[in-house]
């Protein structure tokens, strides 16, 4: 899950990594109350979660609550790369001397985290990337040894950041680590980190990624999840405690049980989809191992609610949890759904039990059901039905 800035912040300063004070506001007159508060001047900040706001026109210098005022009603409703602007940070501004560049990431094609530190950060980090790959030091951090102040003291001379700020921004750099152990996040990036004219070190921005495989064990984490910008599908699935994911641009719903079976179907899917008007899988959905019937109805229900899935590929192979049961499961769940269940269904079964899987679907004799025997020709099925949804609508 990507935190909005004052979300990054929060967490920053709950680690003793430097930030300038700041209220988190949604209109205009709030944010000029929020601006006399603060006193002096002050930076209106778009919160959405896409870089580039500064570029796009989302931060903006005011210099009393009036100009606060006008620059948060320009800001608020604002679309940022497909991101509507529904709330503004005002803070406290800072003077900025110079603007460095820190992360920590996980870096997943080698294994390990990665710090990547420039002394020449700001606005133009991406050019400087691709430009001057020299001038961003990549620094591999052993996920044991993590970081300590040796480690940091050699990040920020790799990083060439200035000897007058050396020692406050290692010390700011081991915080940075500290919040990336502690929250379980895969990216920590502050950028620009500044030095100000009086030579105090201040991250006067955030960008924290946090890992949602380690949930369980920060329950705090949940307070963060904005409900107006999570995908209402995926919403629902969450709250169903199902392993949903939303694809883009897709039209196949898909349902299967174990992680394997379903990606492959993905792969499958896509596949026949080139020989049908390139429909693709709307979803992957993993229903586990016990594929009963509530957790059959549950999927089916979320996956139907998709507006873009015309057909529904369901493929099971019974394990621990026989065909039968699964069969069973599905009749149950279409019963359950009754009339909201409006779209066609693929069933492919196989593993345990299969003969009395199939039987139970055969004597069922759903009109929205068809059985196919193999994974290639049930997905060609599947998406040869999705493509006939969608010229079908189109008529
Ligand atoms: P981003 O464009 O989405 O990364 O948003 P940032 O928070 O990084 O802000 C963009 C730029 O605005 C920064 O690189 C700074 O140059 C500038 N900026 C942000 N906060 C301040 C501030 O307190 N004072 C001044 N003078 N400039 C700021
Ligand atoms: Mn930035």
């Amino acid at each position: 899950m990507d935190l909005y800035e004052y979300q990054a912040k929060d967490l920053f300063a709950a680690h003793g990594v430097p930030v300038l004070p700041g209220r988190t506001v949604e209109t205009p007159e709030e944010a000029a109350a929020a601006a006399r508060e603060l006193g002096g001047t002050v930076v209106v900040k778009a919160q959405v979660k896409t870089g580039g706001r500064g570029k796009a026109g989302g931060v903006k210098l005011a210099t009393s609550p009036e100009e606060t005022q006008e620059k948060a009603a320009a800001i608020l409703g604002m679309d940022i790369k497909g991101h509507t602007v529904h709330r503004v940070l005002v803070t406290e501004a800072s003077d900025i001397a110079e603007e460095y560049y820190f992360s920590f990431l996980l870096d997943r094609s080698n294994r390990t985290f990665l710090a990547m530190c420039s002394a020449d950060g700001g606005m133009e980090i991406e050019q400087l990337a691709v430009e001057r790959p020299e001038a961003l030091a990549r620094i591999p951090i052993d996920a044991i040894a993590g970081v300590d102040r040796a480690k940091a003291a050699e990040i920020v001379a790799a990083g060439r950041i200035p000897e007058i700020v050396a020692d406050q921004a290692a010390d700011v750099i081991v915080k940075l680590w500290e919040t990336f152990v502690a929250e379980d996040a895969t990216l920590v990036e502050v950028n620009p980190l500044v030095r100000d004219p009086q030579d105090k070190v201040v991250a006067l921005d955030g960008k924290v990624t946090l890992d949602a495989n380690a949930d369980f064990r920060h329950p705090g984490h949940a307070d963060l999840v904005d409900e107006r910008t999570e995908n209402p599908l995926e919403a629902k699935a969450k709250a169903k405690n199902l392993n949903y994911v939303k694809l883009d641009d897709g039209q196949v719903g898909i349902i299967g049980n174990g992680a394997g079976l379903v990606m492959s179907t993905l792969d499958v899917v896509a596949y026949a989809g080139e020989r049908h008007g390139g429909v693709k899988p709307a979803n992957f959905l993993d229903i586990g191992g016990g594929a009963s019937a509530k957790v059959m109805a549950d999927g089916l229900d979320v996956i139907l609610g998709d507006p873009d899935v015309k057909s529904v590929f369901v493929n099971v192979f019974g394990g621990i949890t026989a065909c039968d049961a699964v069969a069973n499961g599905i009749v149950e769940a279409l019963k359950i759904l009754g009339d909201s269940a409006s779209k066609p269904l693929v069933v492919r079964l196989d593993g345990n039990n299969v003969v009395e899987g199939r039987r139970i679907l055969d004597e069922a004799n759903h009109p929205l059901v068809t059985q196919v025997d193999t994974m290639d020709n049930a997905a060609d099925k599947a998406a040869e039905l999705a493509a006939a949804g969608i010229s079908g609508a189109g008529a």
